[in-house]
């Protein structure tokens, strides 16, 4: 009792002194000090299996970032004015990850400043303002990244408060939006409408931004040829195409390190963050070394902390982790049988709509009617709360909060995988959803 005492003190706390703006999971979260690999360890002594990590993709607690971290910080720590190796290392080892032109690299510390500076790079080497954007998009809090967000999920407000050089696109999800199935490949040719109409109205857009595979929508792989028509079209009028692979690069999606990789193109301006640093903050953009020369005389660029000697031992030990443990390949497997042990869930609960998503980024929709695709909100939280009490932390996402994101650490084994689907069919079981 006093345990729980102490616990709803410490949820006081917070609540006083955190900014409340930014909710924690759950209504009586569980108090988690530790990680070790997919796990989760909470103060009154319970396991869970971690759906949610993927800002670690290496696992919790991995002894070789440990080692790597404290080593750098009893030698130095210091910003990237000065001259050490590690920074050299570090960029040279991203710049070779991506196709050419794409060889110049800058660090920074978030996703948030990675899609900034992405913008703020595409607007200086186009000279153009406007942005076009995808609805049902998240890239950020920071003023520019912030401005091309449209989720509902995280300001049901976002559509009409976005300042007049953000133009938006329809989302283009194939699975409950405008075009679904085969007819999602009308998408492309509205959103290269809107460039055009821009350009015709003398105010062609400087860049496009969007996730290269429908992270915030659930894990949704954008249709055939979208960003090839989208990209050619923001080309054609001298703005450049920015990825957000935040969420989905850097190996996750299993066939493809890259999102761009599956739609076949490739980005002028690439952002990334995450997964790089395993939880420590790192983000880059890369990009060609004349968008990087054209920002020159138009903003500025340093960042105190970006590529700093532990942030650049920290990216190169993930880097080397990822290779060493296969962890892109045990995307691939990991998650095809996860992925298909939840197909086999669809066949027996009529809640299942669809099971989005490639490697271990996956999505599962849940719907009141297989016809209509009501979204089950809440069903989706209260199987969120069940979760939780039978030991697997996973969470909501979608403009509906109706799709289980799944993104798991990708040290995942095949055993969690089961413990996860096995979990899921008992909670759904429970909670009276069955054909
Ligand atoms: N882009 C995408 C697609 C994201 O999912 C996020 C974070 N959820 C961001 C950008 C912002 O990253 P950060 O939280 O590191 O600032």
């Amino acid at each position: 009792d006093s345990d729980r005492t102490g616990e709803r003190d410490l949820l006081d706390r917070r609540a006083a002194a955190f900014a409340t703006v930014q909710e924690h999971y759950y209504a009586n979260p569980p108090r988690i000090e530790r990680g070790w690999r997919h796990h989760l360890l909470s103060t009154d002594g319970r396991s869970y299996l971690d759906i949610v990590n993927n800002v670690t993709p290496l696992g919790h607690a991995h002894p070789r970032v440990e080692q790597a971290v404290s080593r750098q910080l009893r030698r130095l720590n210091t910003n990237s004015r000065f001259h050490y190796a590690s920074v050299v290392e570090f960029t040279e080892r991203l710049a070779a990850l991506l196709p050419d032109p794409l060889d110049t690299v800058f660090l920074v510390n978030s996703g948030s400043e990675a899609v900034d500076l992405g913008l703020r790079l595409a607007i200086g080497a186009s000279g153009r303002r406007d942005v076009v954007a995808l609805r049902e998009a998240y890239h950020g809090w920071t003023y520019a990244s912030d401005a091309v967000s449209t989720s509902l999920q995280d300001n049901p407000n976002a559509l009409a408060t976005r300042p007049s050089w953000v133009h938006t696109v329809d989302s283009p999800n194939s699975y409950r939006g405008r075009h679904r199935g085969p007819d999602a490949v009308r998408y492309a040719p509205e959103a290269v409408a809107v460039i055009d109409e821009l350009a015709a109205a003398g105010r062609p857009a400087g860049a496009f931004i969007g996730e290269t595979f429908y992270g915030n929508a659930g894990g949704v792989a954008l249709p055939d040829g979208y960003l090839a028509q989208v990209y050619e079209a923001v080309r054609r009028h001298g703005g450049l195409a920015v990825a957000d692979e935040v969420q989905v690069g850097y190996g996750r999606l299993g066939h493809w390190f890259w999102g761009f990789e599956q739609q076949q193109v490739v980005p002028d301006v690439v952002c990334v963050a995450k997964a790089m640093g395993n939880g420590h903050p790192l983000g880059a953009v890369i990009t060609s070394k004349a968008v990087a020369d054209r920002y020159r005389d138009q903003g500025y660029f340093f960042s105190s902390t970006g590529g700093s000697p532990v942030s650049s031992i920290v990216g190169l030990t993930v880097l080397d982790t990822l290779r060493d443990e296969d962890l892109q390949g045990n995307a691939v497997r990991v998650g095809g049988h996860l992925k298909s042990r939840l197909e086999a869930l669809a066949d027996r609960y009529g809640i299942i709509g669809a099971v989005h998503g490639s490697g271990l980024y996956l999505g599962l929709e849940l719907v009141r009617d297989r016809v209509g695709l009501e979204p089950a909100t809440e069903e989706t939280a209260e199987l969120c709360d069940r979760m939780l009490d039978l030991g697997v932390i996973v969470q909501p996402t979608g403009d509906h909060l109706n799709i289980l994101k799944i993104k798991p650490p990708l040290c995942i084994d095949t055993a969690a995988a089961d413990f996860f689907a096995d979990t899921l069919d008992l909670a759904l079981t429970q909670l009276g959803h069955s054909c």
